[in-house]
């Protein structure tokens, strides 16, 4: 296959990568994406599990870039469902033609930075080889599966299935005995769903999360209406909040208002349901005795949901709230009063194999027919790792970051030049909505670029100093609370062998203007090579 030159390339077709495909042809450059998957929409794609849906409410989990995109799309509940918002990304390529450019089926394997022209070579799985003077991974925080790796997978004789590559197919559970292994987000929301149709359901929780109801429901056609009437200034209130979303901030901190106040606070948002419920204190991710009131009133409320106390213990997490991903759900907790649901704990006693005919713990042996893992993903770096991506003097990605990701801003990597990354670790992606956040770094990366061919540059690389100080700084400020105190995927805790690093920048607003100081210096930070 001929090599193919383009100004940019883009890998991956998900939110990220479908917004840049349009920002980057507005301004005139050629641009390709390459898509793994036989479609696109990446985790709306991929993550078709019963229940799957949107937990930041879907008149906010949307772009933001074309103000009549906004005004026509006409979302139908709270929280989108998955194929809705399949549905809206597909609308969007079509609405702005984006398809032809966009080539699905092909991963790309590899890319190597040519020192001599300044430009990437890209190889893809189908053969193809391709050049580019920039490319941009778009390849998704939670893109990367985690599949245990359990001995005797092969030999199980039913099905199993990982909600992160979910068949397409529609899956009949009835008369099953199923195993759900794993309890974070996508575990919680696909349980209460596939066990109204299950013989038995054995739900294996290592960790009890945390979860907050959503009280999804229908939008009303008089908020919606409301909503769009002012939707430019309530995308740019939310622009300066911590979260990048409509949380409603409480600025009192836990621990300055009496018992009485602070079980108000949380009865009011447990009414209202959802992510808000973290904004219920201003300290509460920052201090462990404000935590702590919020985790013994979710504890509480645990309690009261599951009748029977023994598996409510188990399903009460001792951690902090928030410090792993806080979960939103629909009838998670009184899934557990169903007579065809059992909770195990393998916290003491771990799935070792799979066998045959189910699975066994190191003391125990199950039969199922059906497996289904939840078990979550290889987030912010796992994409990115299983590319192989070669800088400066062919040094690799997986190198340079063996010690844990290190970049500038979450968008550059030092040795990499004119290489970007969209919500990178070390920026506050998976902390926020991450839809605003995708539009705020393609916006940054478009301006980058049309600002290096403007001045004739060849080259544009982050500095280690910069880089140094901005891991640094990212790391104090996950320090200062208290993300870094659990076993959480923000951290790589959750893969074998991964270095433990706080991974998220904590924080929009101080984000957002340090992007922009950069930018407004012509580029603090990065060096700038002119064309030879
Ligand atoms: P993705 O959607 O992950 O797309 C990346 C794409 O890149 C994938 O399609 C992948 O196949 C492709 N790709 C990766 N590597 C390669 C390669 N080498 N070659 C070719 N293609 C490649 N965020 C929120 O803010 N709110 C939510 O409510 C929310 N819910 C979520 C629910 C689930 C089940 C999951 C898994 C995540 C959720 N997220 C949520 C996070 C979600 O990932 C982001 O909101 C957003 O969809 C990410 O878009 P993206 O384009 O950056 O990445
Ligand atoms: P996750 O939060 O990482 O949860 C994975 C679960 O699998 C955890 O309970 C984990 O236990 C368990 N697990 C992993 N390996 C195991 C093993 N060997 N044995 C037993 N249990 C094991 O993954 P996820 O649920 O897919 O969610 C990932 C992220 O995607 C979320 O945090 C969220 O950001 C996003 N998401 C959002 C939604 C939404 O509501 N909009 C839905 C789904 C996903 P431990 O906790 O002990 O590691």
């Amino acid at each position: 296959m001929a090599n193919q030159r383009y100004d940019v390339i883009v890998v991956g077709a998900g939110f990220a990568g479908v917004y840049a495909l349009h920002k980057l042809r507005g301004l005139g450059q050629t641009v390709r994406v390459f898509e793994a998957g036989s479609g696109i929409g990446g985790t709306w794609f991929w993550n078709r599990y019963p229940g799957a849906r949107c937990d930041i409410e879907s008149m906010e989990y949307s772009y933001q870039f074309s103000a009549e995109l906004q005004q026509d799309w006409e979302w139908t509940e709270r929280y989108a469902t998955q194929p809705e918002i399949l549905n809206y990304i597909n609308h969007v390529t079509d609405r702005f033609d984006l398809r032809g450019d966009i080539q699905l089926n092909t991963r790309v394997d590899s890319a190597h930075f040519d020192e001599s022209t300044n430009r990437w070579a890209v190889n893809t799985s189908d053969g193809g080889e391709f050049d580019a003077k920039y490319v941009i991974m778009a390849t998704g925080c939670l893109s990367s599966t985690n599949l245990p790796n359990f001995d005797g997978l092969d030999s199980f004789a039913g099905e199993w299935y990982h909600t992160g590559q979910w068949p397409h197919e529609p899956i009949d559970f009835s008369g099953k005995r199923v195993a759900v292994i794993g309890t974070g987000s996508s575990g919680i929301q696909c349980i209460p769903l596939i066990a109204e149709h299950v013989e038995q359901m054995t739900v294996f929780q290592r960790s009890p999360n945390f979860s907050i109801p959503a009280h999804n429901q229908p939008l009303d056609p008089d908020c919606v209406r409301e909503r769009k009437a002012s939707y430019p200034a309530f995308r740019a209130a939310n622009k300066e909040t911590a979260f990048h979303a409509n949380f409603d901030y409480n600025e009192a901190n836990a621990v300055d208002v009496s018992a009485e106040e602070r079980v108000r606070e949380y009865e009011s948002r447990w009414a209202s349901g959802g992510l808000p419920f973290l904004a219920s204190f201003a300290d509460l991710i920052f201090d462990a005795d404000a935590n702590a009131t919020a985790a013994d009133f979710i504890r509480g409320k645990i309690h009261e949901l599951v009748d029977d106390p023994a598996t409510a213990a188990l399903l009460t997490p001792t951690s902090v709230v928030g410090c792993k991903r806080l979960c939103v759900d629909t009838n998670y907790y009184a899934t557990f009063n169903r007579s065809n649901v059992t909770l195990v704990d393998v916290s003491d006693d771990p799935i070792k194999t799979i066998t045959r005919v189910g699975l066994n713990t190191a003391t125990r042996e199950y039969a199922f027919d059906t497996l289904v893992f939840a078990t979550g993903f290889d987030a912010m770096t796992g994409a990115l790792a299983k590319i192989d991506i070669q800088g400066l003097a062919a040094r690799t990605l997986q190198d340079a970051w063996k010690e844990g990701p290190k970049t500038y801003l979450g968008l550059a990597v030092a040795g990499f030049p004119n290489l970007f990354t969209v919500t990178g670790p070390g920026s506050p992606s998976v902390l926020t909505n991450m839809l605003p956040s995708i539009e705020h770094h393609v916006d940054w990366i478009a301006d980058c670029i049309a600002y290096v061919d403007r001045k004739g540059v060849a080259r544009i690389d982050a500095t280690p100093e910069a880089q140094d100080a901005w891991v640094a700084h990212v790391n104090e400020v996950g320090a200062s609370s208290l993300y870094p105190t659990c076993n959480s995927w923000y951290l790589g805790a959750n893969i074998p062998g991964k270095p433990r690093v706080f991974m998220p920048y904590l924080g929009f607003p101080p984000y957002a203007e340090k992007c922009r100081e950069v930018a407004d210096s012509g580029y603090d930070g990065f060096t700038l090579t002119a064309r030879g």
